[in-house]
């Protein structure tokens, strides 16, 4: 099984990223900016996330390092996907989602790093497969009684008008 991590000694020159799990353990590194962001809403990556979807960075693998704790990371290969999850078996974060297939790519959650990747996340994916509690972003208002909570309110259902009215 192809392993995610690079070969390649890091230039010390090129810009990075870095990002690391919950608990601390494993820590990684990427050439910035990423190759592409895109959000997964594919059922499998959900699932793997816990989320209602995945947003990765596109990495080379050539610009991707695993800069501490990589006895820590535990993985997952689905032979019949063709793909390999990574996450800290520490604590479960994703740490990265390697679709063999594509041989110099791998992905990285977003969410792993705290500054700024070079890429906005303006790509979606399996949109087919996105689930209907999404939030996408609607009106939200404070909830009273319950400071620091918001709410989004049911949309108002549109009124029928029966056929008849227009008879
Ligand atoms: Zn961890």
């Amino acid at each position: 099984m192809a392993t995610a991590k690079s070969k390649k000694l890091r230039d010390p020159s090129l810009p990075t990223a870095k990002g690391q799990c919950v608990c601390g353990a494993v820590h990684v590194e990427i050439g910035v900016p990423a190759r592409w962001a895109w959000h997964d809403h594919a059922a499998v990556s959900r699932l793997a996330h816990a989320g209602a979807y995945a947003t990765y960075l596109g990495c080379y693998k050539s610009r991707f390092w695993v800069t501490k704790g990589e006895a820590a990371i535990t993985r997952f290969a689905d032979e019949k996907a063709g793909t390999v999850r990574g996450f800290c078996a520490k604590c479960g974060t994703p740490i990265y989602y390697d679709r063999l297939r594509a041989h110099t790519m791998i992905n990285v959650p977003r969410a792993l790093f705290t500054t700024r990747t070079g890429r906005e996340p303006r790509y979606h994916m399996n949109l087919d497969q996105a689930v209907d509690w999404l939030y996408a972003g609607e009106p939200l208002a404070p909830l009273k009684g319950y400071p620091g909570v918001m709410w989004e309110r049911p949309r108002r259902k549109k009124k029928t008008v029966g056929i008849d009215d227009f008879l």
